[in-house]
């Protein structure tokens, strides 16, 4: 039996000495195509000095006041002729050729209208200054001339195609779309559209699958109906698909150990046999042989024909991994594998003893995966038999499970082969909370699967969380982030008393201010989270910078939460006392420096829920929130202990907290 690689690679050598001369096709039929020719710009873009603004061509130098307007210079004029000298202005519209003799554009935003001249000619107040070259276009900024705005091997989407038209390209060489037949195999087979089944009976699923899967590859595909189990169907079958010209043949079923499973010795017959067997699991039988036709009458053609399995699961994987990167290779892709990316599994696998095995999984991004960090979980679509093809729909990966391994513990990180588009798996597909990943992941990482409906909820939070560790050893990989996860977890165990909170975003950051300054700034002002919890950083250490960066960020400070946190912390260490942390607000944006250590993160949050809620309500404007202090003292919850000894403490009278 051949190994995975070593079949594909023989699949890869065929199906590049398959790839059709490229043909010149006109530019909307090039959609989808690569390319075979590069593409140069025959002249710049753009072909003049045109305005960036509708507004005024001026010469800089004169700088604010009023002048005359000698000229208008709309997109589509030629502006020939005018000439801007100094003391003077023109009229320009965006896109529209800047005058001679003008070096910038006032916006129009930054003039004034002035009452025409008594000889009717029209004057404008400039009120700013700006520079030379101030919102001009120069000749070729955006293209310059001969410039190679497209390579040979490029896909073309409508970007491309938008390019193309630019630079007046309207017929390109591209690679053809590979045409593919395709036949099903097999006695037993009826059409999908038989309403009765006769006892031994089972409709024909592959041809119409295979069928779509072609189309989704962008090919052309021809429908050659189901061959008998007769070495004289199959025979007619395989001479018609290489009358319609097939680039590729697809087969299924046949190919087997039965004694009518006769795909194999018909393909041997009319051509070459690569391979008959493979170390894998689903698709062991594929078969994979190029076959010429015998037809006097026509030129010789050579087809890549695949057996593949009669297992409708079986024959989908073969599809995705040997049929896929074929198509694109004869479509003249350049890289024709399909991409991988690393994914935790949140199902513990069982390997197969002897082959490898390709685990049919629908995979999503969250924010922590269970390492305490962004990445892919993966979910098993379930019962993975061969003859099963619910374990094929929805899946959009292939986890790829080594023979070497025994089990797979839920949480273990493998590589996914991706087999469709990864961007928006159905929601019904999330690990949930409650999903065993959740118990087998190592205890830091339990937010990992609890988040991820969050995530999708996400838009709608109440209160949205961000956290930050802060850590050089944590951002440099030498050592694993224990305080985010334990931050993670926290938040959402608190979500409610915190209003409703979720955590949106999660990241690490070596202890930098600049680093820290920016990601601060990006969540409060971009993403407009409600509150910020910092990891570390706040001691004593020439590294510990975090309460710089923050005091450099915040507008408002807001002492009083590190206060709390210190007389917490004081509990179980008089270290405490030496934090530094910062606590502020920026924007609507609750800034808040927690210590580095898991434990303490978790205590210090316990101490400032009480309060926390209240706080985002009253950073969003909140005012029926506003003064809670009428709580009678016996009710007394710890913000008003806090704020009696807050307000002891800073008018002299020390502080209550136990030392
Ligand atoms: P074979 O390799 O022909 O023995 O087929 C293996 C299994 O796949 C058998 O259970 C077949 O009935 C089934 N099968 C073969 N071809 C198809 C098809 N086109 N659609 C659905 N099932 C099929
Ligand atoms: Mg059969």
């Amino acid at each position: 039996m051949l190994q995975v690689e070593k079949a594909l690679a023989a699949v890869l050598s065929a199906a590049a000495a398959c790839r059709a001369a490229p043909s010149a096709v006109p530019l909307l039929d090039a959609l989808g195509l690569v390319l075979a020719e590069d593409v140069r710009a025959p002249d710049p873009l753009p072909p003049f000095r045109a305005s960036v603004k509708d507004g005024y061509a001026v010469v800089a130098a004169d700088g604010p006041g009023e002048y005359p307007v000698i000229a208008e210079a709309r997109a589509g004029d030629d502006a020939l002729g005018v000439v801007v000298t100094p003391g003077t202005v023109a009229y320009v519209t965006t896109g529209g050729p800047i005058p001679d003799g003008a070096d910038a554009v006032v916006q129009v935003e930054d003039t004034e209208q002035v009452a025409a001249a008594p000889d009717g000619s029209k004057r404008v107040r400039i009120l700013a200054r700006v520079a030379e070259g101030h919102d001009i276009r120069s000749v070729g900024c955006d293209i310059e001339k001969d410039y190679i705005v497209l390579k040979s091997g490029e896909n073309i989407g409508p970007a491309e195609i938008g390019l193309l038209a630019t630079v007046g390209v309207t017929t390109v060489k591209a690679y053809r779309r590979p045409t593919i037949a395709v036949f099903s195999t097999g006695d037993e087979l009826v059409q999908p559209a038989t309403a009765t089944l006769n006892r031994g009976q089972i409709r024909d699923s592959n041809r119409a699958m295979l069928l779509a899967a072609a189309i989704q590859q962008k090919c052309k595909v021809v429908d050659l109906g189901i061959a008998k189990d007769t070495e004289e169907s199959l025979m007619e079958h395989m001479d018609a698909a290489l009358r319609s010209d097939a680039d590729i043949i697809l087969t299924s079923g046949g190919v087997s150990m039965g004694d009518r499973d006769l795909v194999k010795p018909c393909l041997a017959k009319m051509g070459k046999i690569h391979f008959e067997k493979i170390r894998m699991k689903p698709g062991k039988p594929l078969t994979f042989a190029e076959i010429t036709s015998n037809d006097p009458t026509k030129p010789s053609k050579t087809a890549l024909a695949f057996g593949l399995p009669g297992n409708p699961v079986s024959c989908m994987v073969c599809f995705n991994l040997f049929v896929v990167p074929a198509i694109r290779l004869v479509s003249g892709w350049s890289n024709p594998h399909l991409e991988r990316v690393h994914v935790r599994i949140s199902h513990p696998l069982r390997a197969d003893p002897h082959r490898m095995e390709f685990h049919r999984a629908v995979i999503r991004w969250v924010l922590d995966d269970g390492s305490g960090r962004p990445g892919y979980v993966a979910e098993s679509t379930g019962q993975q038999a061969s003859s099963r093809l619910l374990s094929m729909k929805s899946a959009n990966a292939l986890l790829e499970v080594q023979s070497s391994e025994q089990i797979l513990a839920a949480g273990a990180s493998v590589q996914a082969i991706l087999i469709s588009d990864i961007t928006s798996p159905p929601l019904d597909k999330l690990p949930a909370a409650s999903s065993p990943l959740s118990s087998h992941l190592v205890s830091s990482a339990k937010g990992a699967l609890a988040d991820a409906p969050q995530v999708a909820a996400s838009q709608n939070a109440e209160v949205k969380v961000a956290i930050l560790t802060v850590s050089d050893t944590v951002s440099s990989g030498a050592g694993p982030d224990r305080s985010g996860p334990r931050a993670v977890s926290v938040v959402n165990s608190s979500s409610e008393k915190l209003g409703g909170a979720v955590v949106v975003a999660t990241a690490v950051v070596p202890d930098e201010v600049d680093k820290i300054k920016e990601i601060l700034v990006k969540w409060s002002d971009i993403d407009r989270v409600n509150l910020i919890l910092t990891l570390g950083g706040t001691g004593f250490t020439p590294r510990d910078v975090t309460p710089e960066a923050t005091k450099s960020v915040i507008e408002k400070e807001a002492p009083g939460l590190a206060f709390v946190m210190i007389q917490e912390s004081l509990k179980v260490t008089p270290f405490a006392m030496l934090s530094r942390a910062a606590c502020g607000i920026r924007g609507s944006t609750l800034i808040i420096n927690m210590p580095g250590n898991p434990n303490a993160v978790a205590e210090c949050m316990e101490a400032l829920l009480p309060a926390l809620k209240h706080a985002m309500k009253q950073l969003k404007g909140d005012k029926r929130e506003k003064n809670p202090r009428h709580i009678p003292h016996a009710e007394a919850t710890p913000v008003d202990q806090w704020e009696r000894s807050f307000r002891a403490a800073s008018s002299g009278g020390g502080c209550s907290c136990d030392p």
